[in-house]
């Protein structure tokens, strides 16, 4: 999970939400309660927030991940219009921009109608996750100061199912096997005899850092795992320092 900026409202948001609430909410009136609207009703009520207008803006704020896991399309579902607090229980949210998260299909349905306003979760758009979270190997955990409530969001979105699990190990094999290859850079530049050799070896160096950079990019699956990876590794932190950046 890495932290997102929210985008401005989209128009369609702006002119129609007062309406679209209304219409929910008269409905949940009427029925009684939520889940006692007819199927289809429900379905053209709540039709509005999957907009093409409001996911383009929203799905480009996370890069095209999913927020709370950051897998793109297609590795766990498409990504969905997500309601933080869910609009089975809070339906005069069910099209607050603040209330809307591009989540994927598999973390979606994890958090199904979890109660985020009663038992808080964390939001990327809200908090740090990088303040919340840390990595133990393959699986995310909790920071001291944060347990309870990094922990529910874990235990919530399924963190560290193994759908996850496995694609961080698959990472892992890469991030260790680039920083092997820092290390020998480091290691062949530190031999080198001449200048003209210590720069071709520098240059070396440089290529090796941008390789394994690429792979925390904001914009890359998994980039939180592997901007953690980063600041731990020392090999890259080492190579940084001699090609003076
Ligand atoms: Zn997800």
């Amino acid at each position: 999970m890495i932290k997102l900026n929210r985008d401005t409202k989209p128009a369609i948001l702006v002119n129609n939400e007062k309406s679209w609430t209304t219409n929910l909410v008269d409905a949940v009136t009427n029925f009684g309660e939520y889940s006692k609207i007819p199927k289809e009703q429900k379905e053209k009520l709540l039709v509005h927030y999957r907009h093409q207008e409001i996911k383009n803006v929203l799905f480009q704020s996370s890069l095209q991940k999913c927020a709370f896991c950051e897998t793109k399309p297609g590795e766990s579902g498409n990504i969905e219009v997500e309601h933080f607090a869910p609009k089975s229980i809070y339906p005069e949210l069910a099209f607050k921009w603040e209330n809307f998260l591009p989540a994927c299909r598999k973390c979606n349905g994890s958090k199904d109608d979890h109660d985020t306003l009663n038992n808080p979760i964390i939001n990327p758009y809200d908090t740090n996750p990088e303040e919340i979270f840390h990595y133990n190997d393959i699986q995310i955990a909790a920071n001291d100061a944060h347990e309870e409530i990094g922990k529910l969001t874990i235990r919530v979105c399924g963190l560290n199912s193994v759908r996850l699990m496995k694609p961080r190990a698959d990472i892992l094999v890469s991030l260790h096997s680039f920083s092997q290859a820092l290390d020998e850079a480091i290691r062949d530049y530190e031999e080198a005899a001449t200048d003209i050799k210590k720069q071709h070896r520098k240059r070396k160096i440089r290529e090796a850092v941008e390789a394994i950079e690429v792979l925390a990019n904001p914009s890359e699956k998994f980039s939180g795992f592997c901007k953690e990876y980063l600041k731990k590794c020392a090999a890259y932190h080492e190579a940084k320092s001699i090609v003076g950046e």
